[in-house]
């Protein structure tokens, strides 16, 4: 009986298609997210600077890169962090969502499919132990380990530390933010490696210049930072 009913639960499942994970549509649910849904996700409007990646007037790199070259070789983002993608990222940051990761992991892979080879390894911006234990789970390592079975590379858990706990960015005064951050992060086992590091939400961009800075300290080749949201002004 019990495995009858199982038989027909299984085959319930595959004949109706899945239920979309936000609104409970059923139209082309793709990673767990429906059509409709995928369709309120903004990408970043072209032209991009090709290594900041920030919206920009022409093609090709911005002045700011220029004049000051950043420590990564490419920061890419996904979309932009606004209403549905910032409730998702929310939910599974905060509310222990973490059956977004595949679907986040792919949008992150689509940003990356300017480039064309796989990373050495795949990091994820770390948060301090405390964070850690507090939070049970770090959502940047979870997309990571996602994000490599859609562009290879091999995910590292212990080639990022978080050295000591920062304050939140979000609402510090600059001068507070350009130091909050300075030597938090160290690197180790990169060297000669090209690496992708993964980050939920790029702001300031602050967090991505740091843990560049740390992985080129340590001998990394190349480092191209991802993240699935970025905020625009
Ligand atoms: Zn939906
Ligand atoms: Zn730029």
């Amino acid at each position: 009986m019990w495995y009858t009913c199982m038989m027909i639960s299984s085959l319930w499942e595959t004949l109706l298609p899945k239920r979309c994970l936000v609104c409970s549509g059923r139209d082309r649910v793709t990673r767990g997210v429906c059509v409709r849904c995928r369709s309120l996700i903004r990408q970043l409007d072209a032209p991009l600077c090709e290594v900041c990646g920030r919206p920009v007037g022409t093609p090709g790199v911005c002045l700011k890169c220029m004049l000051s070259p950043p420590p990564f070789d490419r920061m890419v983002s996904a979309c932009v962090y606004e209403g549905l993608i910032q409730d998702i990222i929310h939910q599974f940051k905060y509310r222990r969502a973490t059956v977004f990761s595949k679907f986040l992991a792919g949008l992150v892979a689509q940003g990356l499919a300017a480039d064309s080879e796989s990373p050495d390894l795949i990091a994820a911006v770390p948060l301090h132990w405390s964070r850690l234990v507090q939070r049970g789970y770090n959502q940047s390592m979870l997309i990571a380990r996602e994000l490599s079975g859609y562009i290879g590379g091999v995910v590292r858990y212990d080639v990022l530390h978080k050295t000591r706990k920062t304050p939140s960015q979000v609402g510090l005064p600059k001068v507070d933010r350009e130091r909050n951050l300075e030597r938090a992060f160290t690197a180790t086992g990169v060297e000669g490696k090209s690496v992708v590091v993964v980050d939920d939400v790029i702001t300031t961009g602050r967090t991505a210049r740091e843990v560049s800075r740390a992985l080129r300290h340590a001998g990394a080749e190349r480092v191209v930072f991802a993240s699935v949201g970025r905020t625009v002004s």
